[in-house]
């Protein structure tokens, strides 16, 4: 696995740090792992490159070691996107999960649209190593307490996978709808994408602090599209174990990694070592079952 140089660098200068005269050495501190993006596409979404090469590229260039993926092409924007079936989407999905073990495969669901069904998603996650189901309330225009839902994210605890849903600053993509179902499906772990892609996130990050004080819902906030001071309040005001780094690949084209170079410098510089560690890479990694893998 490669791991990102400057990243590296900085390990070792904080490994190599003598310490103060008279006291014990620490011990070294282990080098940091490679990033996962805990936020990617694959499909078409126009205007947008979204090619699996480009995502390929991105993912050999920075080394990260796994992105997780949905497929766009179940978004329901005629003129936008491809608005195909449930079965049609996440076959692709593990056609594509399957040739690159980079890339970790989320089911896309279309609660209440024609055809769909949590029945139809399921030998997904029974059998094909899918890890959680993404819900887009905006561009499948549905509520995330709508009863169609229920069947889906009653699959999310019966395999204790991620219910990923998109959040946005609609009444139905907002963090506090999202709260509502997460409160119905409290083991369930909800992650909350962008925390409130367009908002100043504070909806966002009030939801994930309030479900961590009171347990009543389990309630992750990732950082795709997110400024540097806002994902650290998150951190901040919620804790580390409940934000993931993610990106929503590769919405800023050929080199879009290079969007969240400053997001992950001020991480760098803001978190212990133990803190920025969970962001980049073992909060997914536990989440979404990635040990082994
Ligand atoms: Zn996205």
């Amino acid at each position: 696995m490669r791991v990102p140089l400057a990243l590296a660098t900085l390990a070792t200068l904080a490994a190599a740090s003598p310490a103060p005269a008279g006291e014990p050495p620490l011990p070294p501190l282990p080098p940091l792992p490679p990033l996962i993006d805990a936020h990617a596409h694959i499909g078409r979404f126009a205007g947008f490159d979204l090619a699996l090469a480009t995502l390929q590229k991105n993912l050999d260039r920075q080394g990260v070691r796994h992105a997780v993926i949905s497929n766009l092409d179940g978004a329901a924007l005629p003129g936008v996107t491809a608005d195909l079936g449930e079965l049609a989407i996440n076959e692709e999905t593990a056609r594509v999960a399957k040739s690159d073990p980079r890339l970790v495969p989320l089911a896309w669901a279309r609660p209440g649209a024609p055809g769909a069904s949590a029945a139809l998603l399921e030998p997904f996650l029974r059998d094909r190593g899918f890890r959680g189901i993404k819900f887009h309330p905006d561009f499948n225009h549905f509520s995330p307490d709508d009863a169609a839902l229920v069947p889906y994210l009653e699959l999310c605890r019966r395999y204790r996978v991620p219910a990923v849903f998109h959040c946005g600053l609609s009444l139905r993509s907002r963090a506090r709808a999202i709260q509502r179902a997460a409160r119905r499906f409290p083991t369930v772990p909800f992650v909350l994408y962008h925390m409130g892609f367009g908002t100043d996130h504070e909806e966002a990050i009030a939801v994930a602090r309030e479900a961590k004080r009171d347990r009543d819902a389990i309630i992750f906030l990732e950082s795709a599209q997110v400024d540097p001071a806002s994902l650290l309040r998150a951190i901040a005001q919620v804790g580390a174990d409940r934000v993931l780094f993610g990106t929503d690949a590769t919405y800023f084209g050929r080199d879009h990694y290079a969007t969240y170079r400053p997001l992950l410098a001020a991480a760098r510089r803001a978190l212990t070592q133990e803190d920025y560690r969970r962001l980049i890479h073992d909060n997914a990694a536990l989440l979404f079952h990635l040990d082994g893998k």
